[in-house]
């Protein structure tokens, strides 16, 4: 699996899927996840609603898959990432669910190309090295079959610098 980065506006990006960082109810919100809606259009946030009815939205750290609308990506991937309480509250190992189970659901459906962006970082506060540590070592473990490339999505220099540093090791 090859790992890329870039730099810029996820929505607009061209790969089998891409990720949401959406919140446990599928409502939207702000950030990406806005952006996503924003871009994608309604039929987005029908699908969420189904789901919504069907299973009472999506647990943290786990993710469904939808119709991604008008966006480019074929289809979007909403993964719930963990609000940020000090580094006790299993954080960790949730946002590594994020990232391994919207690997796996890419690979159910046979997907070889997926987009993250970088995962609670914005308002749910993860600080953005560890949560960079994270992302990037629960992809590199994750055995794939039918994926062979994982784009890294960084808005915010921050996180770009973090992860050009990171991939660059
Ligand atoms: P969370 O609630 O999981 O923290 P946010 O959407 O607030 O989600 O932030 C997650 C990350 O997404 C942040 O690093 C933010 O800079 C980034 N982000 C915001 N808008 C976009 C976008 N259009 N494309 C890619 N990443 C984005």
């Amino acid at each position: 699996m090859e790992l890329e980065l870039m730099k810029g506006d996820i929505t607009q990006i061209h790969v089998d899927a891409i990720v949401n960082a959406a919140n446990s109810g599928l409502m939207g919100g702000g950030g990406v996840d806005g952006a996503i809606h924003k871009a994608g259009g309604p039929e987005i946030m029908a699908e969420c609603r189904l789901i919504r009815e069907r299973q009472g939205g999506c647990p943290t750290g786990e993710a469904v898959l939808t119709t991604s609308g008008l966006l480019p990506a074929k289809n979007l991937i909403h993964t719930v990432g963990p609000i940020w309480k000090g580094g006790n509250n299993d954080e960790k190992t949730k946002l590594q669910s994020c990232y391994l189970n919207s690997l796996k659901l890419a690979e159910e459906h046979q997907l070889s190309t997926i987009a993250f962006p970088n995962i609670s970082t914005g308002v749910y506060g993860y600080p953005k090295s560890e949560a960079a540590e994270v992302a990037v070592n629960a992809v590199k473990s994750f055995k794939s079959k039918s994926l062979s490339k994982v784009i890294f999505v960084c808005f915010d220099d921050e996180n770009h610098q973090i992860y050009a540093q990171l991939l660059s090791e």
